[in-house]
């Protein structure tokens, strides 16, 4: 919910009543007073300057944040028939019958523009973006292809594994604007071609169905399941290893970032360990941060995670994080959490990896002169040299899971930009709760002036708060083109439709 201006979003009152505030920071336009479609460029890119526009600045999730009726937020209920405030949920009066919830402003479905040629496109975003693509599924697949050699994983795990993968890739490629089409990815069209008659479900559905979670996130759980859950630094090293070989091309020597959009910044992981009982230490659970370039595109993914992907416990605790900035969850004692954050730094010259690639320096020096590899090719020079840094958790994350202890433990509070649910904690922590149910039975749920105030056995995560993260989904993905049918629908990677790793074992 950031970057919203007050003074370019509608007055709620002054567009479907009346408003009595003199001195209203909202905006009141006469305008878009018919109009029931939410403004798109508003919507998009959180401001609109044209004083004609004839579409709302209002939203549901807007609506939510600064209208909604504070009986209802706080009561659950409204009584008050003539409440000029927003009321997202039915209330019935017994002299008058149900009224049902205000109207909202419809996101438009937009039609967006194909990208033509990549290499006429100078736009260094959308190179990045490709290259990103094209870099994660490499090094993944070949990951893969080793791992079944090896017998560390059987063939449909990996198929699974990397039809996963491939298909959020191009569901992001399919969302952006432009939108990227699938061959784009790929350096040769006989290897685009390869792909799509082995894996054609990816390519059917890359459109229509919605991922479950980040690229990295499926690669982590890869990494987990071949190296052991009790592996940890056998996990850290190849984690590192792998995000290593996906630099793209540091935009400057001292650079200490990955550049590729599709790997996470943090890794974390936590445990519990049972003091008071039996002293027994539970696996390490492992989760990275969401890997989404945009806005939108993190928003969209962390809402399907809340929606469809995490344990319940932690959708709860993002969604009251997210509207009331409310403390939530609180595990049984102990559990620990260590976040660590990838940093890159240059290789020193003595070091290995500098020397085997001096050739391509060559290579990158002439790219203009017409390399066949079609501008995808990694051509880092310089190898850069993955390690960990110890991290400490951010707010939002203090703020969710309060009695956690953390590690490194939080000195300062920095205020983080990001949206609650970006953090790798919340992916490590429903692990931790998925695999172990005791302890998601010895959670506490403890939540001030909300309408969640009942306290019940179990953890239940309320229909209406699920229903905000489902209506931001629709709204944020109808606006990036995205068809949204009559209901969701999810990739399922676990149907095995072909044997697409074979031609790389000969
Ligand atoms: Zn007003
Ligand atoms: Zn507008
Ligand atoms: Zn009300
Ligand atoms: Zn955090």
């Amino acid at each position: 919910m950031q970057g919203y201006k007050v003074e370019n979003i509608d007055c709620f009152y002054f567009q479907y009543n009346h408003c009595t505030n003199s001195q209203c920071n909202f905006q009141h336009r006469a305008s878009c007073k018919d109009s029931s479609e939410t403004c798109l460029d508003w919507f998009r890119h959180r401001k609109c300057r044209n004083n004609k526009c004839s579409r709302k600045h209002l939203s549901h999730e807007v609506m939510v944040a600064y209208f909604l009726c504070k009986a209802e937020k706080t009561r659950n209920q409204c009584t008050q028939l003539n409440c000029p405030m927003y009321h997202e949920k039915a209330r019935q009066f017994i002299e008058y019958g149900i009224v049902p919830p205000n109207s909202v402003p419809m996101v438009p479905t937009v039609k967006r523009k194909k990208m033509v040629d990549l290499v006429q496109h100078e736009n260094p975003r959308l190179q990045n973006f490709v290259k990103s693509g094209y870099q994660f599924l490499n090094k993944v697949r070949s990951f893969f292809v080793n791992a079944v050699k090896k017998g560390k994983l059987t063939q449909d795990r990996g198929g699974a594994y990397f039809k996963e993968i491939l298909h959020t890739v191009l569901f992001f490629g399919g969302i952006n604007d432009p939108i990227i089409e699938p061959n784009l990815f790929f350096g040769e069209r006989e290897e685009f071609e390869q792909l799509s008659a082995k894996y054609p479900d990816v390519f059917q559905k890359y459109n229509t169905h919605l991922p479950t979670r980040p690229p990295y996130t499926v690669l982590l759980n890869a990494v987990v399941e071949i190296m052991g859950t009790r592996n940890t630094d056998g996990i850290l090293e190849c984690l590192l290893d792998l995000s290593e070989q996906m630099v793209l091309e540091p935009t400057n020597a001292e650079s200490s970032k990955c550049g590729n959009v599709f790997v996470s910044t943090v890794i974390n992981y936590c445990y519990f360990l049972n003091l008071h009982v039996t002293n027994e230490k539970t696996d390490d659970y492992f989760g990275a941060s969401v890997s989404c370039k945009g806005r939108q595109q993190a928003e969209i993914m962390i809402d399907i995670l809340c929606c469809q992907t995490w344990h319940n416990a932690i959708s709860l605790a993002v969604c009251v994080g997210n509207w009331y900035k409310n403390q939530t969850l609180w595990f049984p004692p102990d559990v620990h959490s260590i976040a660590h954050k990838i940093v890159y730094k240059r290789r020193s010259p003595s070091e290995p990896g500098i020397t085997s690639n001096n050739q391509d320096e060559h290579t990158v020096a002439g790219s203009g002169g017409g390399q066949k590899t079609s501008g995808l090719e990694n051509s880092t020079t310089l190898r850069q040299h993955a390690c960990l840094a110890p991290r400490q958790p951010c707010e939002r994350c203090i703020t969710m899971f309060p009695d956690i202890i953390y590690h490194p433990s939080p000195e300062y509070h920095e205020h983080p930009y990001w949206e609650y649910g970006n953090c790798a904690e919340c992916e490590s922590l429903s692990q931790l709760l998925y695999g172990n149910p005791q302890i998601a039975m010895r959670l506490g749920v403890f939540v001030q002036s909300t309408s969640l105030q009942s306290q019940t056995e179990q953890i239940l995560l309320p229909e209406g708060l699920i229903y905000r993260k489902l209506s931001r989904l629709t709204e944020n993905l109808r606006s990036v083109g995205f068809n949204v049918g009559d209901e969701l629908l999810f990739y399922d990677p676990s149907y095995i439709d072909s044997t697409a790793l074979e031609r790389y074992q000969h």
